[in-house]
């Protein structure tokens, strides 16, 4: 198609000529050489046609063609009027007959003719004969025109008045002759001076172009050159581009990327290895020189052959055409490309192909994420919109919520959309606005923790409901001042608060009114709150005990991990520095979770009460030692008599020796002594155990002691008793006992009294026995007292650690003793348990916390 293109001569145009001549005199002349030339050729044609206008101007001035018409005809007029004048002189001076020539024929014809030629075209000068000639021609012509006729036919001599007449008219036109020569003269003088001036300026015009050529002639040797040392460089250039042009070669063969260039026609002059990989039609050996549209339909092909499925052809020629579009196509190797095209100045398509299969697969990645995130989102969403209370987004600088959930709806009777917009003030209750304007005009603070408030909102009909806000600030991506928080509906809460502030002021006041001792701990045994009871008989007060511990202002033997209720007393000095015996219940409040959270220690002052019992048990403890006294008696007498007998012995001994005059044996007298001591030892002890019963008090400090101690004692104290009551008692004691803290006088006075009951109770066999049990991570030392009598009376089993509950008769018991063994153990951070054995008889527990 180029080829025939080419084939055809050119029609030279002359329009597309002419449109050629700027562009080609800027090329020859440069644009400063066009504008020279312009102005030199402005400047010469000014110069031609000032000259030729002077010309013509002069010309016009001059008036050339009237004169030189008025000089010939005047010249004529003065030739023929010769002629005539001379006919007429000849003919008058000639003999008649001799032949003369005719004046009246051709001279005369001249000379009207000339004279009515001259007169219709010129005007003579006026006053002369001439012009009364020319006024009265045809008269004139009737006048002498005969005259003549007879002057040649007859040879009359002429009419001296025409003859004067035609001399007058000659004269007339001699002088208009030489008046017209003279004008001529004239005329021509002055055409002289124009010619001159007019040459002048066709000379300096001429200097004009001649200058402007010689500048056109200077610049097109410049330009000239230029293109010459130009052309050099192209040839420079072009040896350098050949060079580029491998190198480009090379480069475009070594990029990662496909590259194909089209010329201006579409047909592909360049493509690298990439480009063949990706195209197929591109890997054909005679590619380069084929169309893109042939290409294209090429590459379609094949990737329908490879079962790509049907390819838009038509769209990949009308992008490669549009030249703007870049889109991503995939390979039939299943690599994905960026396939653009470029025009370039000079007409090429630069089509490039650039592997993207990392960033298509990241693009797959980041959408399968970004749908992930999308379905996040909704689950957010409904999470959010689930939620019971209002979460909110505001605009800080506008005051306006851009953001709410589902629970406006519920909270305040408003779908969320009219609650967007919505200014917040306008949804405050008018005695909680000014505290939130303060809130929320604070500047913002990156290091903000937030704010948590509580106060009235309006919900839709002017209900006032108490809600609580927790709200953070934050920047959003477009820099704004958002604020998002949650608002929970407290309103119930608030009434229910204000009710429980009632109850507990009301609590507080029986607490208060109570004369008891209250003392409210935490878990950690940390005082939370006491009351006046408290303050009224420790001194301490309120302010003084809240947030110490428990054990600072009230010692006591109180176990924080223990979740049943507990008693014990503890002894402490008042105000007024007397001792007191408070007994406390301990009762411990759960949580949830079954720990213990709080302990409730109400305490009663029991001095009093326990002094009375006291000194009820007393007397009954005298009515022991009183029945106690011939077991003492019985338990003395023995060792004494061993004492007699020993020292009976040891007297012999000695009186013997006497008689014998020898030495008494001092083995004997040894053994006899020791025994002595022996006895004295064990009737002391026994002595002892019976004072210290009696007394009935010890020192005020516990002290550690051995429990088994306490136990022989007391069945040192009772064994006489059993026996005469024919009971036996077992004993079965831990040897490995850690000691425990207290007194063992007291807890020897506990077990006298179970074992007393147990033999009271009747029955052949008390057990007593000691050992060790775990309790909540601590080591308890236990003392179980055992027996086989009948048992305990169901119906005071309950209640058998109260005051004067006793089935015995009246005399015999008080129902005190267990009462006290409570009391003592309970001191001791102890306790004491009841029950009845299944094979019969009774069993009493004591537990006392190791130390
Ligand atoms: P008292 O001995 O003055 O009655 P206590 O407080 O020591 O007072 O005993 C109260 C009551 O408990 C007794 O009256 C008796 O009924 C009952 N009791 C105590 N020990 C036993 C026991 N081992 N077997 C049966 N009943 C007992």
């Amino acid at each position: 198609m180029a080829s025939n293109e080419l084939a055809q001569p050119e029609v030279p145009n002359f329009i597309a000529l002419l449109r050629s001549f700027p562009g080609q005199a800027r090329l020859a002349l440069g644009t400063r050489g066009v504008l020279w030339a312009t102005f030199a050729g402005i400047i010469g044609v000014i110069c031609c046609a000032v000259a030729f206008a002077d010309i013509a101007l002069s010309l016009h001035r001059s008036d050339v063609d009237p004169e030189r018409r008025k000089a010939r005809e005047v010249l004529a007029l003065d030739g023929a009027s010769r002629l005539l004048m001379r006919g007429i002189l000849a003919n008058s001076a000639a003999t008649p007959g001799a032949g003369a020539a005719r004046v009246a024929d051709e001279p005369w014809r001249n000379f009207t003719e000339s004279l009515s030629a001259l007169c219709r075209d010129f005007a003579v000068p006026p006053q002369t004969r001439l012009a009364g000639a020319c006024a009265a021609q045809q008269d004139f012509i009737d006048r002498v025109g005969p005259e003549i006729q007879a002057f040649d036919t007859h040879r009359r001599p002429m009419d001296a008045t025409v003859l004067r007449e035609l001399l007058q008219i000659r004269d007339d036109i001699t002088e208009l002759s030489l008046s017209t020569t003279r004008a001529t003269d004239h005329m021509v003088g002055r055409l002289v001076d124009d010619y001159g001036e007019a040459l002048l300026v066709l000379t300096l015009s001429t200097t004009g172009f001649v200058c402007a050529g010689l500048v056109l002639i200077l610049l097109v040797g410049r330009t000239s050159m230029d293109y010459h040392a130009q052309w050099r460089r192209a040839a420079d250039a072009a040896q350098q581009a050949g060079a580029s042009r491998d190198m480009l070669s090379e480069v475009v063969e070594a990029l990662p990327a496909g590259i194909v260039v089209y010329d201006s026609t579409e047909h592909l002059i360049l493509c690298n290895s990439v480009a063949r990989t990706l195209t197929p039609a591109l890997r054909q050996p005679d590619a380069i020189g084929q169309t893109y549209s042939a290409l294209a339909h090429e590459s379609a092909r094949r990737l329908e052959a490879a079962g790509m499925g049907p390819q838009p052809v038509q769209e990949w020629i009308e992008r490669f055409r549009t030249r703007t579009t870049e889109r991503t196509r995939q390979s039939d190797d299943g690599r994905w490309f960026d396939w653009s095209e470029k025009g370039t100045a000079g007409g090429l398509t630069v089509g490039l192909r650039v592997d993207v299969t990392d960033l298509k697969q990241h693009e797959f990645a980041l959408e399968k994420a970004r749908a992930e995130q999308e379905s996040v989102r909704a689950r957010y969403q409904s999470l959010v919109d689930s939620m019971v209370d209002v979460a909110y987004t505001l605009d800080v600088e506008t005051g306006q919520f851009t953001f709410v959930n589902a629970a406006v709806a519920d909270m305040f009777s408003m779908p969320p959309e009219r609650f967007v917009g919505k200014h917040f003030l306008e949804l405050i209750a008018p005695d909680s606005i000014e505290r939130v304007r303060q809130q929320t005009t604070r500047k913002y603070d990156p290091s903000d923790q937030g704010t948590f408030a509580r106060f009235s909102m309006i919900a839709a009909g002017g209900a006032v409901r108490n809600v609580e806000v927790r709200a953070r600030r934050w920047v959003d991506e477009q820099g704004r001042i958002v604020s998002t928080g949650v608002i929970r509906d407290v309103d119930e809460r608030v009434q229910l608060e204000r009710r429980l502030d009632s109850e507990m002021n009301r609590l507080r006041s029986i607490v208060e009114s109570n004369g008891a001792l209250i003392v409210l701990v935490d878990h950690a045994l940390n005082v939370e709150m006491v009351n006046s009871g408290f303050t009224a008989l420790t001194g301490i007060t309120a302010t003084d005990a809240v947030g110490r511990p428990l054990q600072e202002i009230l010692p006591c033997p109180l176990d924080p991990a223990r979740t049943k209720r507990s008693r014990f007393a503890v002894r402490k000095r008042d105000a007024s520095g007397r001792e007191r015996l408070i007994s406390i219940t301990a009762t411990p409040a759960t949580d949830a979770g079954g720990a213990v959270s709080n302990i409730m220690l109400l305490g009663v002052d029991d001095t009093e009460r326990r002094e009375a019992e006291q000194a009820l048990y007393n007397a009954e403890r005298f009515a022991t030692v009183g029945e106690m006294a011939s077991t003492m008696a019985h338990e003395i007498s023995q060792p004494l008599q061993v004492i007699n007998i020993a020292c009976a012995s040891a007297l012999d001994e000695l009186a013997l020796a006497s008689e014998n005059g020898g030495q008494p044996d001092p083995a004997f007298l040894q053994g006899k002594l020791d025994r002595i001591a022996q006895q004295v030892e064990q009737a002391s002890r026994i002595i002892g155990d019976l004072r210290a019963f009696v007394r009935g008090t010890s020192s005020d400090t516990p002290e550690p002691f051995d429990a088994n101690e306490a136990v022989r004692r007391a069945i040192d104290l009772t064994d006489h008793g059993l026996g005469e009551a024919g009971m036996t008692l077992q004993e079965r004691l831990d040897a490995e006992l850690p000691t425990v803290l207290g007194d063992a006088g007291h807890l020897a006075q506990v077990l006298v009294n179970l074992i007393n009951n147990a033999r009271d109770a009747g029955g052949g066999v008390i057990s007593i026995a000691t050992g060790t049990v775990q309790e909540n991570d601590r080591t308890f030392v236990r003392i179980a007292v055992e027996d086989s009598g009948p048992g305990i009376a169901s119906d005071i089993l309950p209640r058998l650690f109260t005051s004067f509950v006793t089935t015995k008769p009246s005399g015999k018991g008080t129902g005190l003793g267990l009462r006290i063994c409570r009391r003592i153990l309970e001191e001791m951070g102890g306790r004491i348990t009841a029950a009845n054995r299944a094979e019969g008889g009774a069993r009493f527990e004591i537990l006392l916390p190791s130390q």
